[in-house]
This record gives C-alpha cells, sequence and structure tokens, in this order.
C-alpha cells in the first residue's frame, strides 16, 4: 500500500510503497478514507534528531477517518463495514488515565517512543491504518469523511481546550482565539456552540479573519502593534475572560497576556516555542491562569463528532490527493492553506 514515510529528521516525507499491515489479537485494520494534515506535523518533520521520541521510520497522519476493514481474532466492538474516526492520542493502554479514555494525559507518556498514531507509531497518512483495538474508534455514521477525520484533533484538542475554560465563559463574557487555521476556526465554531461568550479572533492574514466570520466570531483583527487595545475596547474596555492560543509564539503570548483581565484564563495549544515568565510583582495579569491543553479525551472526541452530527461544526476544508502529499504540505508551511488541509489516499 501507499503511505507517506518519515525516514530522516528535518527531510520532506516521501512517498513509499509499505505491505499492508494484518490486524492480531485486538487489533482493527481501517480502511482510510482521508487524513488531515495539522501543523504538528511540520514540527515533527522539522524535529532535530533527539528532539522528539519518536523511531524511524514511520507513516505520518494523526487524524483519521475511514472504514473498518479487517478485525483480529480477539477484536471486539467495531464490526467490518462501520465507519470510524480514530482517537489518535495512544498511551500505554494500560494506566489509570488510559484505562479512563484519557490517553492524552497517559501517566507514562514520557517512557513511550510515540504520542500516537502518526507520532512515532504508523499513522494514517496511508491507505490502511492499524488500530491496536476497537477503543480507538469512534462511529462516524454517514458523516463524510474530510468532515470526520480533521475532527480527532482540530476538533478534538479545540474542544478540549475549550471545555477547560467553559467555566470562566458565562453570559457577557468574551474569548480570544489567536491564530484561525485548522484549530482555530473549529474552536471559533465551538466556543459559538457550547459557551455564551463574545468569540474575537485574530491572525496574520485577511482569509483567516474571513474563515473567522464565517465560523461565527464576532469580530476579526489582524495581528498588529495595537491588537491589545483594539480586543479590549471590542471586550467592553474590561479586557477578555480568555485567550486560545493556536500560534504559542512570543509575539502572541504578550499579545493574550495584554489582553486579558485580572482573573483571566490562558490556554496556549500552538507550539509556536514562546516563553512567559511567571514573577510576582510582574505583568501577568492578577489572578492569571494558564493551561497547556494536549489533545483531548475518547469520551470528548465522541461528544465532538456529536456536535459535528448536529451541524453545529463544519470544518472547512481543503483536499488534495495522498500523492501531492509534499505540494500540500509544502503550501501549509507558505501559509497557503486555508482551515484544514485532507490528504485522501
Ligand atoms: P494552522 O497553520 O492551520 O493555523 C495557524 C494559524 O495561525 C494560521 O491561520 C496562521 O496565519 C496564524 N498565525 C501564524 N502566526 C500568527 C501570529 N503571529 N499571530 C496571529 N496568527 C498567526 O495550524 P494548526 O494545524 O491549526 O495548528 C496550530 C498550532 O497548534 C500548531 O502549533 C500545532 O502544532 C498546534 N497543535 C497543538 C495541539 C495540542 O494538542 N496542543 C494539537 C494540534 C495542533
Ligand atoms: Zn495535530
Ligand atoms: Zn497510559
Amino acid at each position: 500500500m501507499k503511505a507517506l514515510r518519515l525516514t530522516a529528521w528535518g527531510e520532506a516525507p516521501a512517498p513509499a510503497e509499505v505491505e499492508r499491515p494484518v490486524p492480531h489479537g485486538a487489533e482493527v485494520l481501517v480502511e482510510v478514507e482521508a487524513a488531515g494534515l495539522c501543523r504538528s506535523d511540520l514540527h515533527v518533520i522539522d524535529g532535530a534528531p533527539g528532539a522528539l521520541p519518536y523511531r524511524l521510520p514511520f507513516t505520518l497522519g494523526h487524524e483519521v477517518a475511514g472504514r473498518v476493514t479487517a478485525l483480529g481474532p480477539g477484536a471486539d466492538g467495531v464490526g467490518i463495514g462501520e465507519r470510524v474516526v480514530v482517537y489518535g492520542p495512544w498511551g500505554c493502554g494500560s494506566c489509570a488515565r488510559c484505562a479512563a479514555g484519557s490517553d492524552n494525559y497517559c501517566d507514562r507518556r514520557d517512557t513511550l517512543a510515540w504520542h500516537g498514531a502518526g507520532l512515532g507509531r504508523d499513522g494514517g497518512m496511508a491507505e490502511y491504518l492499524l488500530v491496536a483495538s476497537a477503543r480507538q474508534l469512534v462511529p462516524i455514521a454517514d458523516l463524510p469523511a474530510d468532515q470526520a477525520a480533521p475532527l480527532s484533533d482540530a476538533g478534538l484538542t479545540s474542544y478540549h481546550a475549550v471545555a477547560g475554560l467553559r467555566h470562566a465563559l458565562g453570559e457577557g463574557t468574551t474569548a480570544v482565539v489567536i491564530g484561525v487555521g485548522g484549530l482555530g476556526h473549529l474552536a471559533v465554531q465551538i466556543l459559538r456552540a457550547t459557551t455564551a461568550s463574545r468569540v474575537l479572533a485574530v491572525d496574520v492574514r485577511e482569509d483567516a479573519l474571513a474563515l473567522a466570520d464565517r465560523s461565527g466570531a464576532d469580530f476579526g483583527t489582524l495581528m498588529r502593534p495595537d491588537t491589545a487595545r483594539v480586543l479590549r475596547a471590542r471586550s467592553g474596555d474590561v479586557g477578555a475572560d480568555a485567550v486560545l492560543d493556536f500560534v504559542g509564539t512570543a509575539q502572541t503570548l504578550e499579545l493574550a497576556v495584554g489582553v486579558l483581565r485580572p482573573g483571566g484564563e490562558l490556554a496556549v495549544v500552538g507550539s509556536g516555542g514562546g516563553s512567559l515568565t511567571v514573577s510576582k510583582p510582574g505583568v501577568l495579569p492578577a489572578g492569571f491562569r494558564l493551561s497547556l491543553p494536549f489533545w483531548g479525551t475518547r469520551h470528548e472526541l465522541a461528544e465532538v463528532v456529536a456536535l459535528a452530527r448536529s451541524g453545529a461544526l463544519r470544518v472547512e476544508t481543503e483536499r488534495f490527493p495522498l500523492s501531492a502529499a509534499p505540494e500540500a504540505i509544502d503550501r501549509l508551511r507558505r501559509g497557503g492553506a486555508s482551515g484544514r488541509t485532507v490528504l485522501v489516499p
């Protein structure tokens, strides 16, 4: 089968021919219908040797939807032909967190050579994906594959980040989304669907602001030196109750701190490598709270799928054949992609 393999750190992944996996034990083989391309894939590709615990080579692709096509003799809980989305964070499978469906916060994370499908283990930018067990699958019924695949990371991560802030986002509050790409445009929709907050969006690209608008943002603005002031004015002059940063650079963290009201909360999702200094006294707002949400739980993935099936979530996608993955990766890298790029085998 065809697969997009990462064979050397810092080198573009190459399409290759590999053997189609055969499911053993409780394993399930999924015929891939669509796999999303995430900016995290670029962070992985660009990784310095030793920066990530993953062993090369492996197949990329951590956002996957498809159809169950073969079952190991011990597989249980899913039937051949069933359409599913794959829960991508794969932990040890046996600690308390994994048992509760929170592989994203596996207690043995630091000892594993992988973080999930396509992240140190063979992923779904391929014709088939082998999954350890049916517990990593959520049924999608008739949801189109290019809608379903991005739910498993862009949707789930955004949903989990919003869930952590929801208590602060009642009537009359303001949420700011920085970076309206694959994750950010779904975060805007999830904020609209599941909180009462006003939603303000920031990006460096006009087309991303148009996407924020289509996604239901109340206001969008370009990243400029006076953006904190503009956003504060839009929050009724008090500042934001919560900021979701899908970029995570020094510039966006500074904006986040500059726009939060006292007691405000910041969720940093983007892996942009910026840092904040904690000091008292210092520049952080009084009562400031910070979280670093990573992906989400299996239970939340089922909730995201239900939200999408209800019509409250619509992923804007750009489709490429798997054979054109190198071009799609270049386009995302250059800032030319809008919404989520989806690869179709
Ligand atoms: P993306 O490229 O689709 O979107 C990023 C958006 O940010 C783009 O619209 C871009 O124009 C905008 N942007 C870039 N620089 C900006 C700036 N200085 N100010 C404002 N906007 C700016 O990327 P994505 O796939 O949505 O991923 C977003 C980030 O989240 C990446 O760093 C990715 O690695 C990370 N991520 C984290 C998790 C997690 O669990 N924590 C999961 C998935 C992705
Ligand atoms: Zn991702
Ligand atoms: Zn675990």
